[in-house]
């Protein structure tokens, strides 16, 4: 480990801005865990501090996992995909009462779990994630799991806040009582002072349109936009979800029979006075300060040309591997129905975009750069370049984070993402060209890792000439 917290260059073969051109044997000055000094060549007054070489890594802003449920972090294997996405939802929903059979210790279990789901996306050098938060939940337990990891450096050498958790509190109404609980559990945070250990602002999350209904949306809608808080809401994620909103049939029938009111026809239930389609919740998200959609998988063209005309405030989450699992299938005026999300197609709509992870109950692990690869491996219409800012300088933008987050910047915390390189990838003529730089940075044998726990890792106190 590198001993001390003093000032500390770091040169690699490549810096990565993505917002910017890259730089090839940039030099990085990290003091007190911020950037000083970000440049071609290393100046006179730098010269004497302690070097970091990386050869054979790059170093981009830090990753930002948009779409995540740490709570369901100590699933070692994801649920199988089922019969129908309500299917799965109800094998999830076992896996959460087998927990509750303790309900002294749902607490705790609870706090391990978005604990390791912490650690496990830091590791992966994610440095900004939106969790969708339910109760049993605690500020405090991801404050405690952030201190823990900046322990783990000497004081300055690591940023001090090495990962923030945003988190969006679920609000569903489908039993009225728990709008009422989940409202209070907002409510406690949302006067708090902001947090500088790990806790991005506050946002919330109507569950989904099968479980909060119009009046839940509507009052995320109605949120002062100087609040500035974050709206995230599955929307649109399957076919069930649709046959469900539209005829009140198919598999989400069976599951949400029993939730609701057994005393009347489900047609009569006075549920459905209150839930709203598709398009209704997109036109409300549409006044909120920021609305994240997660997933959209199967949003109509009315709908995603509103989201093209609100891009400034309004994105999708697109969660690759969880598409994966669930094995979704797209018409995107084609036949037979593709597998592949239609990103192109989306994108040349104006339809903006960000990455997750969603959580390790569709997802074998929470890391990002995964995402992004696998999103290169599929999607050849779509730039590395593009794919990289969804998950940096794009995403940061649109979460207000600019300036701190997604780009490398003096004065930014060095919340720095280095990604190891598969194999040695020339700097020649690549100045103006690159995008080779950002293919290759998405080959499949890449890996990313947090900066400092790179540099922490190599053991290099290297003092000779630049
Ligand atoms: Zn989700």
């Amino acid at each position: 480990m590198i001993p001390t917290s003093e000032a500390v260059a770091v040169t690699s073969d490549w810096l990565v801005p993505v917002d910017s051109s890259p730089t090839p044997n940039g030099f990085i000055v990290i003091e007190d865990g911020t950037i000083r000094f970000v440049g071609q060549k290393l100046p006179a007054g730098f010269q004497s501090l302690r070097l970091v070489r990386l050869p054979g890594f790059a170093i981009l802003p830090g990753l930002i996992n948009s779409h995540c449920h740490l709570e369901f972090s100590d699933l070692e294997s994801p649920i199988p995909a089922g019969n129908s996405f309500p299917d799965w939802i109800n094998r999830l929903l076992a896996f959460r009462r087998a927990k509750n059979n303790a309900p002294e210790q749902l607490a705790s279990y609870r706090q391990a779990a978005i604990a390791s789901g912490i650690r496990e996306s830091y590791q992966a050098g994610v440095r900004w994630v939106v969790d969708m938060a339910t109760e049993p939940w605690s500020a405090t337990w991801i404050e405690n799991e952030v201190a823990a990891i900046a322990a783990l450096f000497p004081i300055g050498f690591a940023p001090k806040v090495p990962i923030v958790v945003q988190p969006c509190i679920e609000l569903l109404d489908i039993v009225e009582h728990r709008f009422e609980s989940t409202l209070a559990l907002a409510m406690t945070h949302l006067g708090a002072p902001k947090s500088t250990t790990g806790l991005g602002e506050i946002g919330f999350a109507p569950h989904a349109p099968y479980t909060a209904s119009k009046k839940v949306t509507q009052w995320c809608a109605n949120l002062p936009l100087k609040e500035k808080r974050l709206v995230t809401m599955h929307l649109a994620e399957s076919k069930e979800e649709l046959e469900w909103l539209q005829h009140q049939s198919g598999p989400f029938a069976d599951l949400l029979a029993p939730i609701l009111d057994r005393g009347a026809s489900l047609e009569l239930h006075p549920y459905f006075d209150r839930q709203g389609q598709i398009t209704e919740h997109v036109a409300l998200l549409s006044q909120s300060w920021r609305a994240m959609i997660a997933h959209g998988n199967y949003l109509s063209q009315r709908d995603l040309m509103s989201l093209a005309e609100h891009a400034s405030t309004m994105g999708v989450v697109h969660c690759p591997r969880t598409h994966r699992h669930f094995g979704h299938l797209h018409e995107a005026g084609q036949f037979p129905p593709t597998d592949r999300y239609p990103f192109a197609e989306r994108m040349a709509l104006g339809v903006r975009h960000f990455l997750g992870t969603d959580s390790r109950a569709s997802n074998p692990d929470l890391n990002l750069w995964t995402e992004a690869k696998r999103v290169r491996a599929e999607q050849h219409e779509l730039s590395s370049n593009q794919i990289l800012k969804m998950m940096t300088t794009d995403a940061a933008e649109f979460l207000d984070l600019g300036n701190e987050y997604g780009s490398i910047r003096v004065g930014h915390p060095a919340t720095l993402t280095a990604i190891k390189l598969d194999g040695v990838i020339s700097c020649d003529g690549l100045v103006d060209d690159a995008s080779t730089l950002y293919d290759a940075l998405l080959e499949e044998g890449t890996v990313s890792a947090p900066l400092e726990w790179v540099m922490a890792n190599l053991q290099s106190n290297d003092r000779t000439n630049l």
